[in-house]
């Protein structure tokens, strides 16, 4: 058995980054790799990742869309079509210029992302109206050279899904992109209980070519944003590049308007920051891989047959409920170790079993969300199945409201720009400041040069009177959220 101090993680407070990268490690979600910048992702982190992918993959189709793959390897003349694009990409592109022990005539990129490459094909598939709207998405691998990296959230390569559609209109483009921004934030705040500030972009945070990005951002447990997800409208500017052409009702030839849209393992950290404590993972129910455990608790070996039988009978009426349900009969190990274990690993339900709850004909039930007398409760072992359903809805609400209340207590709205400032100050977070700002890129700078803080989002509907910008004084009609974020 591991020593106990040895399986601790670092406290939240003390060091978040360090906390963060152990619970990685201890809750087996990754591993480093040989490869620099590179994660293996675990069979307890992958699940994670799978249940997500499935849900966003059923979400994502009944939009229309189909899924589609396309190569790894893009032409390197193919990046610089699109004058912003390959500016924005070049600095973090891996290039192979050897294949099959030659020099290649023309290095292939390893895909960062994948518009050149799908808008090449799109040019060749679209020639009438009727070919629109083209709508595909795909599910793969990308690769962007970080010199800097961190577990989920910045790393060399990682998975997501991107979505890339074309459209005969712009309102039609504009209104998918649209789509898909309220598509992946009732996803991220039903599925992972993670709440959200979605807005636009300022042009200094757009995609590299698009027109307009939107963005869902969340605020994790240190007080810095994570984008959690990206819908870009893209205009005419790849289409132009690319000659996505198509001949109208009237016989004339147009360009088409264009989307793209992604998701990537970085939501995996965003689970962790967000819902994580000093126990260990916490994780919805939506997305874990074992939503309840059973532990037989049997001091006695006498009492050890009629536990196990009890807990084999329970563990058997939640599996019928389509609960995934583990029990945990492992010998040789303490009730308070497995209790430990399945808490590292966020297991957001524990039952356990006793001899005076075999006696008594009932199980007790332990929350992860919660702590002390607040966390247990008690039912009838013939409605454990019931309960545990009810307990695991409860549980991801509970979260829910839990990161809410932490993301409501982090934003503050500031009226001058000393306050801001000496907000951002130290190495910590400093959560979102709501602040009036005129759209000016230099006020912008200033304000990430200054304090690190960057614009995550400019909300939509403000229904509020016009102000003043927080950094030059002159009118300002918007407010914006700015804050340090990964
Ligand atoms: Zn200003």
């Amino acid at each position: 058995m591991p020593d106990k101090d040895e399986r601790k993680v670092t406290p939240r407070s003390q060091d978040f980054a360090a906390w963060y990268n152990d619970i990685v490690l201890r809750a087996e979600l990754a591993d480093y790799s040989p490869v620099r910048g590179c994660i293996v992702f675990r069979p307890d982190g992958f699940a994670i990742w799978e249940s997500l992918r499935d849900e966003l993959d059923r979400r994502i189709k009944r939009t229309g869309a189909r899924n589609a793959y396309f190569p790894l390897f893009i032409p390197q003349s193919f990046l610089r079509k699109e004058a912003q694009h390959v500016e924005g990409f070049a600095p973090e592109v891996a290039a192979v210029t050897h294949g099959g022990g030659q020099e290649l005539e023309e290095p292939l990129i390893v895909r960062p992302t994948s518009e050149t490459i799908i808008h090449h094909m799109f040019g060749q598939w679209i020639h009438s109206y009727r070919d629109l709207p083209l709508m595909v998405n795909q599910w793969c691998n990308v690769v962007r050279w970080e010199m800097r990296t961190r577990m989920f959230l910045r790393t060399t390569e990682f998975l997501w899904q991107e979505g890339h559609t074309a459209h005969a209109t712009s309102e039609e483009a504009q209104r998918e992109t649209l789509t898909i921004l309220e598509l992946y934030k009732s996803f991220v705040e039903d599925f992972l209980a993670i709440p959200l500030v979605v807005g636009r972009k300022s042009a200094a945070e757009r995609f590299p070519g698009a027109e307009e990005t939107y963005a869902i951002e969340g605020l994790m447990g240190d007080g810095r944003a994570l984008q959690c997800g990206t819908s870009h409208f893209l205009g005419q500017n790849f289409a132009k590049a690319f000659e996505i052409k198509y001949l109208d009702e009237q016989n004339q030839l147009q360009y088409a308007w264009q989307t793209s849209w992604g998701v990537s393992t970085r939501l995996l950290g965003a689970i962790i920051m967000v819902h994580g404590d000093d126990q260990g993972l916490r994780l919805p129910p939506t997305v874990a891989a074992t939503q309840v455990v059973i532990v037989p608790i049997a001091r006695k070996p006498e009492e050890a047959a009629s536990v196990l039988a009890a807990a084999k009978q329970v563990c058997e009426s939640l599996e019928s409920a389509g609960i995934r349900v583990r029990l945990d009969s492992r010998d040789g190990l303490s009730p308070g170790f497995k209790f430990n274990d399945w808490e590292m690993r966020g297991v957001p339900l524990r039952i356990e079993i006793g001899p005076r709850d075999v006696a008594a004909g009932q199980v007790v039930f332990a929350r992860r969300d919660l702590k002390g007398p607040a966390a247990k409760s008690t039912a009838p072992a013939a409605e454990a199945a019931p309960r545990a359903s009810v307990l695991l809805g409860e549980i991801k609400q509970s979260l829910y409201q839990q990161a809410l209340a932490w993301m409501q207590r982090e934003t503050r709205e500031f009226q001058t720009y000393p306050e801001l400032k000496k907000q951002m100050e130290g190495e910590g977070g400093g959560g979102f400041a709501s602040v009036f700002w005129c759209g000016s890129p230099d006020c912008e700078t200033r304000i990430r040069e200054e304090t690190r803080a960057t614009c995550r989002a400019i909300p939509f509907n403000q229904s509020h009177p016009a102000g003043t910008c927080i950094v030059c004084g002159e009118p300002a009609s918007e407010r914006a959220f700015f804050a340090k974020s990964y």
